[in-house]
């Protein structure tokens, strides 16, 4: 009976890693410990996640939020690069949320590409706009948002896309690994360690450290993950604990609790201030300079 499964195993194994596209990066990890692939360039064939994506007829969110200073210094470039570079050939709504509809930038969209405004109010401390994100979004993702798309993407409006962000990434529910963290020893990880709070990794727990910036999947998955997250903050903030990186804490916690179904490698949202690296074939989303003297007040 064991040697059948072995057998099996050896089977599959060979099936599924002697495929050369898995080989196609022996110098970076492209599954996880539960059996999640984690994208790299040269993992995939563009083509079939493009003929696959059409062949389901998808509606594919991106979520934004613009409020206060980012949205005159960053949400232009990004809605311009992110219409060269996102999901292009697929159906696509934004929903960028800010204070100031009236201020959101006109930029042409391509055919089967929409755009919506939503209004949220200002926060007063930079801390509670990016950590009222999860609530906002939850609420979205039970409104037109969750009625209107099949999967949503939800990212920082502090980035621009500098090549193909397509079909690809689409899953269940998919995580971005943290370009500053993905080759740091667990212990190293920037989880948040007070026991006291609902985002607390025990040391030897947690995965991957995972990036708040790009987070995504299908709407039922995010809407498990927003509401999660956005009772976690309210925990916290009733017992006057806030997270050591916020909203990025929590969901660190959901993922270790609920793991993604796909993993993105570091190329999906790159910081150029980290150099050169020889795993780093195509980044496709640029973290812009931190100038948080600039936006922060
Ligand atoms: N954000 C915003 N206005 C603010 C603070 C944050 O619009 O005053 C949004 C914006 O989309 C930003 C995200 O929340 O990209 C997260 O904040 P930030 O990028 O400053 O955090 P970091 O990436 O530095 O952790
Ligand atoms: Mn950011």
């Amino acid at each position: 009976f064991w040697q059948l499964i072995l057998l099996g195993f050896g089977l599959s194994g060979l099936l599924l890693y002697g495929l050369p596209i898995v080989r196609a990066r022996p110098d970076v990890l492209t599954c996880t410990s539960w059996g999640a692939p984690i994208i790299w360039d040269g993992t995939f064939d563009p083509a079939v996640a493009q003929q696959e994506a059409l062949q389901q007829n998808l509606t594919i969110g991106l979520t934004v939020f613009a409020v206060g200073r980012y949205l005159e210094k960053y949400l232009a470039r990004f809605l311009e690069t992110a219409e060269q570079h996102f999901m292009v050939g697929q159906r696509v709504v934004y929903y960028v949320f800010t204070e100031l509809p009236a201020a959101v930038p006109r930029v042409a969209l391509g055919p089967g590409r929409g755009l919506r405004v939503e209004r949220v109010v200002r926060e007063r401390r930079w801390q509670d706009v990016s950590m009222q994100r999860m609530r906002t979004l939850h609420e979205a993702l039970h409104g037109r948002l969750g009625r209107e798309a099949h999967f949503v993407f939800c990212m920082d409006v502090d980035q621009h896309f500098r090549s193909s962000f397509g079909p690809e990434a689409l899953a269940e529910s998919v995580a971005q690994l943290h370009a500053w963290h993905y080759h740091r020893p667990r212990w190293l990880l920037p989880y948040e360690r007070d026991a006291r709070s609902a985002a607390a990794v025990a040391p030897g727990e947690g995965d991957f450290y995972y990036h708040a910036a790009v987070f995504g999947g299908s709407v039922a998955a995010l809407r498990g993950l927003t509401g999660h997250c956005a009772r976690a903050l309210q925990r916290d903030r009733e017992r006057g604990l806030e997270a050591r990186w916020h909203d990025e804490s929590h969901l660190n916690k959901f993922f270790w609790l609920h793991k993604p179904a796909k993993v993105l490698s570091p190329e999906f949202c790159w910081s150029p201030d980290i150099g050169w690296r020889a795993e780093i074939r195509r980044p496709r989303l640029l973290w812009a300079p931190k100038e948080y003297a600039l936006v922060r007040d």
